[in-house]
């Protein structure tokens, strides 16, 4: 424990929570003790990432055991990969389940960017990952009988909030393992109240009882913590970066 507290340290790591799960140092700590096959790994290696960032190192085994996290590091520091290959590794192959695991992503640039990474770590995987960017077109494409086909969906908030307000709604979140709010500080700060609300929404179409969420942030916001610490239970933050507690 003490090294692994030494380690934390070394790498400004720090954490809050009960029963956190010890930090990795390389890539191939996630074969032996999570069983992430060889495949994922080589994913990682051909994207050039050949060490974890400090977030990866505390973020990825927290989620592939299925703890819901609160993370907080700088801009630029990996944290895509970080909830992407758990999401990635826990999902299993797709599975005709329809939507398993959601991203929510402040501008739709960002919604592109996060894909084009989900497609690159998940090569090999053969999963539906798609992204909402016409709704009119995701009106016929995500119905209730079309929707099973795909695993992992990348969205801004207002969009899924618009397809799940349709009468009856566009799209079945009912399957949702993993709700992922990346930059979940710009969200928040965004028209006040009004993500909150989207994200109730949100939350609610999530019906499946082992639904976990993860909240992905550069900045550690009170608006987000006091969120997260209300609404998640076993909550596990992490923040790299800074010394405060
Ligand atoms: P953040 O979301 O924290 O701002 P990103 O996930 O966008 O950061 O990653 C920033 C850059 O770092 C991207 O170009 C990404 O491909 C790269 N990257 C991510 N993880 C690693 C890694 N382990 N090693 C090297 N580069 C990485
Ligand atoms: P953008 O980046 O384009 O602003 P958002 O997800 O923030 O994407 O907002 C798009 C929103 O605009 C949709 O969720 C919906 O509320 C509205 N919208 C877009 N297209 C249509 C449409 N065809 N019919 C009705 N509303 C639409
Ligand atoms: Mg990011």
């Amino acid at each position: 424990q003490e090294k692994i507290n030494h380690l934390r340290n070394v790498n400004r790591i720090s954490v809050t929570g009960s029963h956190v799960p010890k930090l990795i140092l390389e890539f191939n700590e996630l074969k032996t003790n999570y069983q992430v096959p060889e495949n994922l790994l080589n994913n990682m290696k051909n994207s050039g990432y050949m060490y974890p960032t400090p977030i990866q190192m505390q973020a990825m085994p927290i989620m592939l055991e299925g703890r819901q996290i609160l993370a907080c590091a700088p801009t630029g520091s990996g944290k895509t990969a970080a909830f992407l290959l758990p999401i990635i590794h826990s999902l299993r192959g797709p599975q005709k389940k329809g939507f398993r695991a959601v991203i929510l992503s402040p501008t739709r640039e960002l919604a592109k960017q996060t894909y084009r990474e989900c497609l690159r770590l998940s090569d090999g995987c053969d999963f539906r990952i798609h992204i909402i960017s016409k709704v009119n077109q995701a009106l016929t494409k995500y119905g209730p009988t079309s929707s099973q086909k795909f695993d992992i969906l990348i969205t801004t908030p207002k969009r899924l909030v618009f397809l799940l307000n349709q009468d009856p709604p566009a799209i079945s979140l009912n399957n949702v393992e993993w709700l992922i709010v990346d930059e979940a500080d710009k969200l928040f700060e965004e028209g006040i109240r009004g993500f909150r609300e989207q994200l109730d929404e949100i939350t609610r179409a999530c019906v499946n009882a082992n639904l976990r969420r993860g909240m992905f942030s550069a900045t550690n916001t009170p608006a987000v913590s006091k969120w997260c610490r209300r609404n998640m239970k076993g909550l596990i933050t992490v923040t790299v970066g800074q010394r405060n507690a």
